[in-house]
């Protein structure tokens, strides 16, 4: 089973759907970082919630879901862009134990959806925490009070692949009297049957006939997700510019060189005080080919 997401539509009732397997792109972001076995599920969990989430957003960005926390999880991020690729990484201090995720957040956890387009100002909804919430009811939570969309979503994730399946009610289109208001409370309760083993281990097609082989169900072209990094030799330069010339130079002079690595795949950037000077004279960072690693 490869990496998939496909969406789905029920003929003759106003609801949708998409549903993700997460496997290869998965391995790629566990692969760059070693995870205690709880972050690496949530971090699956926020991946395939992301990937639900941004299919059904329409436009061209970065969809960015954060989880802020104060006990021993300090921060998860995931990355989706509309090209469908994914990054991922985390922040936590010490042991981490097989604990529930408001455990891990501690008091005053807040979760933060951010839609960055490629071309305009980037919106931000920040959701607070509350006991016993998952990614998927925060997820459905968001959904209900930023765009009033009933919306449904199941999540796994074995620490291997990462699954999910949403469903969202679609305004009912007026007059038409074809639509079948009792479709919505039927297809969740279908849906409910679903156990985290069958989000694991069928295929999507094979799992939606097995929920609702008595609706007609209509599936579209799938996507492939992949993992890849937006990271960029002018990206970390911008970041040095933010930081100040003064802090820069007081790094300088005690390494030699800047060392920046990135969280989400571990690529090594490096400024010595050629590249650092060049930097804040407005030259840029052209000499990509300075970067030994
Ligand atoms: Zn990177």
């Amino acid at each position: 089973m490869h990496d998939i997401l496909e969406r789905f539509l029920f003929d003759h009732a106003a609801v949708r759907g998409e549903t993700v397997v997460l496997r290869d792109s998965f391995a790629e972001v566990l692969a760059r970082h070693p995870y205690p076995p709880v972050l690496a599920r949530l971090l699956g969990e926020l991946l395939a919630a992301g990937q639900l989430l941004e299919a059904t957003l329409k436009f061209d960005g970065t969809l960015i879901l954060q989880l802020h926390g104060k006990g021993q999880l300090k921060m998860a991020v995931v990355e989706i862009t509309s090209k469908k690729t994914l990054r991922a990484t985390a922040r936590w201090d010490g042991e981490i134990p097989d604990v529930s995720l408001a455990e891990l957040l501690g008091q005053g956890g807040r979760f933060v959806i951010t839609i960055d387009p490629d071309d305009g100002e980037p919106y931000q909804g920040i959701v607070g925490f509350e006991k016993g919430e998952s990614v998927a009811t925060i997820i459905e939570h968001y959904m209900q009070r930023s765009a009033q969309i009933d919306t449904r979503v199941w999540l796994a994730c074995d620490g291997q692949i990462a699954s999910g399946l949403m469903l969202q009610k679609m305004p009912l289109e007026g007059g038409s009297g074809a639509e079948d208001e009792d479709a919505w409370p039927r297809v969740q309760r279908l849906a409910e049957t679903i156990t985290a083993e069958e989000l694991l281990t069928l295929a999507p097609r094979e799992m939606l006939h097995r929920l609702f082989h008595e609706e007609t169900v209509r599936m579209f072209d799938p996507a492939t997700p992949k993992f890849a990094c937006t990271c960029s030799r002018e990206r970390v330069g911008s970041m040095l510019e933010m930081v100040g010339r003064e802090e820069v130079d007081s790094v300088l002079a005690e390494r030699g060189q800047v060392e920046i690595v990135c969280d989400f795949c571990g690529k090594h950037y490096h400024f010595d005080s050629v590249d650092v000077a060049q930097l804040f004279a407005g030259q840029g960072v052209a000499e990509g080919n300075r970067n030994l690693q």
